[in-house]
């Protein structure tokens, strides 16, 4: 078997025979060409999957299937279908699994889009759903039902970095007879493997490290070939949220680089995390690679390095977070993360939490006990970690500027959708 490095660079590429070019082509054709024997291959189409011959490309295209079978090599899946989005990915995988009358448990703090789906529309369409803090197994075991049919986690959790145990997980679902579906977006297949974990289903937004500059957006669903041809012909196929061939082919390119690039998130992402740390004007760090982590030593079990995504509270709250994103020069102040340029947002409480209609107060009590009063997310890129480190120093240390801020940022980050 071929080592990690040497997959992504290899998978799901070769030679072209009749040119010898050696970069995967770029296939933007939406149909092909197909032997005139009419529905007969419409069949085929529905009962071969994923090798079936291509057709039209929101059904399989061949660049399309490059980047399956290079995204397969590197989680260890049996299958994958790429999708327009992280949340295509999502949402094809939700309205595969699940039909009225089933039951979803899913980690109550996970992307928005994903939480808001799931707490808000899953229930429009008659499927019953269980929000609960998926790094506890005894909150899980207890919202099981005799209808349960799929877990899902997201670890880390975005944005609070809460890590689920995923073997623990996996016991409980099949235990009941339901599937485990992990989103691994934030660790990524060098740090985290699911599937060898117990997963059934593993999904990613390749818009994140996996495609790794910031330049193309794309999802996908790993997982058995039986389930995962379910998605591609009962989803891709009718929901249409189908990946642009240009954006795999970037992606296709942005994997070349994982592991290296991987490798220095997982430094940088530790080396702030303990100037973090250390720095008189931030009050908590949350990061799986400190020891002050509550699931550190889980974290350790299930991932081989701890990434640059990082999460920290500051002393003077909002104003301060505001002066930061003023102040900060080498950081963008930006949503998304796993870029090589580094980014930070901030997430008030108040607004993430507190505006959410799918969440009871105790769930409220019990992130605002995690979060404070708000958190800034880094996503610590590729730039050197000297740097980043002397940019956040001098951001924090900048003056605050008092009195300005309070009530009227407040409203700005409100009407910004934050
Ligand atoms: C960004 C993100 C998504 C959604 O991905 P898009 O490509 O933006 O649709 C899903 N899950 C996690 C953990 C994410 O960070």
């Amino acid at each position: 078997m071929d080592e990690f490095e040497t997959l992504a660079v290899h998978a799901g590429e070769s030679a072209d025979p009749e040119t010898g070019a050696l970069r995967l082509p770029l296939h933007m054709s939406t149909t092909f060409k197909l032997p005139p024997f009419g529905i007969k291959l419409f069949e085929a189409l529905q009962m071969e999957g994923a090798r079936a011959p291509h057709a039209y490309s929101r059904w399989s295209n061949p660049t399309l299937r490059a980047l399956e079978d290079r995204l397969c090599a590197l989680e260890g899946a049996p299958a994958a279908v790429v999708t327009a989005t992280g949340m295509a990915a999502v949402s094809a995988l939700v309205f595969t699994l699940l039909s009225s009358g089933d039951h979803l448990i899913a980690s109550e703090v996970c992307y928005a889009g994903s939480v808001e789906l799931f707490g808000i529309h899953l229930p429009r369409f008659g499927i019953q759903v269980s929000l609960v803090d998926t790094s506890d197994l005894d909150q899980v075991r207890a919202a099981l039902r005799p209808n349960t049919r799929l877990i899902y986690a997201e670890t880390p959790a975005n944005p609070i970095l809460r890590i689920a145990d995923i073997t623990g997980l996996a016991q409980i679902a099949h235990s009941a007879g339901a599937l485990l579906a992990i989103d691994s977006t934030w660790a990524g297949p060098l740090v985290q493997r699911p599937l060898t974990l117990g997963a059934d289903y593993v999904i990613h937004s390749l818009t994140k490290y996996l495609n790794g500059h910031g330049d193309a957006l794309g999802g996908a669903v790993l997982g058995p070939l039986d389930g995962i041809h379910r998605i591609r012909r009962e989803m891709l196929v009718h929901l249409g949220g189908a990946l642009s061939p240009f954006n795999a082919w970037l992606i296709m390119r942005g994997l070349v680089t994982l592991p290296l690039r991987c490798e220095r998130h997982n430094q940088s992402g530790l080396e702030v995390a303990r100037f973090l740390e250390a720095h008189p004007k931030v009050s908590r760090v949350i990061y799986p690679g400190l020891e002050s982590h509550p699931h550190h030593e889980l974290a350790k079990r299930q991932m081989t390095g701890f990434g640059g995504m990082i999460t920290f509270q500051l002393k003077d709250g909002l104003g301060a977070a505001i002066n930061l994103a003023e102040k900060i020069r080498i950081f963008a102040y930006a949503t998304s993360l796993g870029h090589a340029h580094s980014l930070l947002f901030y997430y008030p409480t108040d607004l993430y939490v507190d505006a959410a209609p799918y969440l009871v107060p105790e769930q409220k009590a019990r992130i605002r006990e995690w979060t404070g009063e708000g958190i800034v997310r880094v996503s610590v890129g590729l730039e050197n970690v000297k740097d980043l480190i002397a940019d956040l120093n001098q951001a924090l240390n900048a003056r605050t500027v008092k009195g300005v801020l309070g009530p009227a940022a407040y409203k700005l980050l409100k009407k910004m959708g934050k």
